[in-house]
């Protein structure tokens, strides 16, 4: 067993593994210890079972920071098209599914084997089922207590990632490691995450679940045109979890179905050409039809278009394209796709994300204060702030 080398990678996620696979080809020794039985976990469970590894479209401003500026340099130094070159020399089918998002077409297993076939291809070693205990300075470098006994190195990476779904094994570790080197911390919180609605307004809403509509959900200047999803403990889908992000304990939303359609010109028209139907009919044609009732009820409204007002039909057009809702919280980090905030940035060196403070501590991937949009950002993340890692260590 190989007990002292130039690095130890902590967590066979995302970004350790591609860290791993730079440092050792760049001709470092390095190993890579993980408490669980089998690497990349995430990666596995990632884009329903198909990995959306990338998105072609990933650049700073479709991340999360205290300082927006400080994921730039990694971001432009390992590109999505880096990773396809990798997915290409692999030969793994992939296909861009909608807004740049990139998928394996089989399996995201074939991620998982491609990033193990680097590591061995480079001569990285992984050990898994390795709990760590204490982690010390020694006089040249590092000393990790582990289950397995103790490792020495001279460059240490801590790549454990957040808290999202501790079913699977999330820790919280980074964060304990950089309160021991007292580096600081912004403070974490569930990120792409479900939000829940009170008692009163669940009940309210309990005819809507299940369906699903394109929308726009604003949160003050930023928003979302993807599908929400109407669940029996609240709100889902790709535009919920997105503004999960920004949203706020005690924050309303804005929620506008079909945002392509002006649903005022759709209703005005409509009394012309058929004023004999009712409102929630002339609804209905657009949204789905359980939706048009509940907004045509909430809205008030009932009878025949012909005999409704424009002010009546604007406030049914707003029931649907300018729908305030409250959310009482979020799922949390028991579904919560990524962990917001984390490794503050400032403690950081942007080219290489080594601690400014303590020489060979490294930090990567989702512990650090970075996070991303849904769509494949996230993972793009780890690579390139792994990537970053082992061009330098
Ligand atoms: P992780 O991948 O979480 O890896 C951390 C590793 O550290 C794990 O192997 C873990 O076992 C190990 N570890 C943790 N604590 C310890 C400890 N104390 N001791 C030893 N080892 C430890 N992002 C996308 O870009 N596209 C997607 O399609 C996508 N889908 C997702 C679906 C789900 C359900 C979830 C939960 C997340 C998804 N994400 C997706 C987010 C993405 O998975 C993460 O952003 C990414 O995995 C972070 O990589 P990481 O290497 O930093 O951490």
């Amino acid at each position: 067993l190989q007990r002292k080398s130039d690095v130890i990678v902590i967590g066979a996620g995302a970004a350790g593994m591609m860290c791993a696979i730079r440092a050792a080809q760049r001709g470092r020794s390095v190993v890579v210890l993980d408490h669980a039985k089998s690497p990349g976990e995430k990666i596995r469970i990632s884009g329903g079972g198909r990995c959306n590894f990338t998105n072609i479209h990933a650049g700073p401003k479709s991340f999360l920071s205290a300082n927006p500026h400080f994921c730039k340099s990694a971001l432009a130094r390992f590109t999505p098209s880096d990773f396809i070159a990798m997915v290409d020399r692999h030969r793994i089918a992939w296909h861009e599914k909608t807004l740049g998002q990139l998928f394996c077409d089989d399996s995201a297993k074939d991620i998982i084997h491609m990033l193990l076939d680097e590591m061995r291809a480079a001569g990285a070693t992984l050990h898994l089922r390795t709990e760590i205990g204490d982690v010390e300075r020694s006089s040249d470098g590092f000393r990790v207590s582990t289950s397995e006994g103790a490792y020495e190195c001279s460059s240490l990476v801590i790549a454990t990632g957040g808290k999202s779904i501790p079913k699977m094994g999330a820790t919280g570790f980074a964060y304990r490691i950089a309160e021991q080197f007292d580096l600081p911390l912004v403070e974490t919180r569930p990120g792409l995450v479900p939000l829940t609605l009170d008692q009163a307004t669940l009940e309210n809403l309990s005819e809507l679940s299940g369906i699903s509509a394109p929308a726009e959900i604003r949160h003050g200047k930023t928003g979302f045109r993807e599908a929400l999803l109407f669940t029996h403990r609240g709100l889902s889908g790709p535009a919920i979890l997105q503004i999960s992000s920004f949203w706020r304990e005690g924050d309303d939303i804005t929620v506008d179905i079909e945002p392509d359609v002006d649903l005022f010109e759709h209703l005005k028209a409509a009394k012309k050409t058929n004023g004999r139907q009712s409102a929630q009919t002339a609804l209905g044609e657009i949204l789905p039809k359980r939706l048009a009732q509940y907004l045509t009820e909430r809205a008030g409204i009932a009878g025949h278009m012909a005999d409704l007002s424009d002010k009546a039909l604007l406030r049914l057009a707003d029931a649907a394209q300018n729908w305030k809702i409250k959310p009482s919280g979020s799922e949390g980090y028991r579904t919560a796709e990524v962990t917001l905030g984390g490794i503050d940035t400032a403690a950081l060196d942007s080219r290489t994300m080594q601690a400014k403070s303590v020489s060979g501590l490294y930090f990567i991937g989702e512990c650090v204060d970075v996070t991303g949009w849904l769509g494949g950002y996230n993972f793009q993340w780890a690579w390139a702030s792994g990537f970053a890692a082992g061009e330098s260590l």
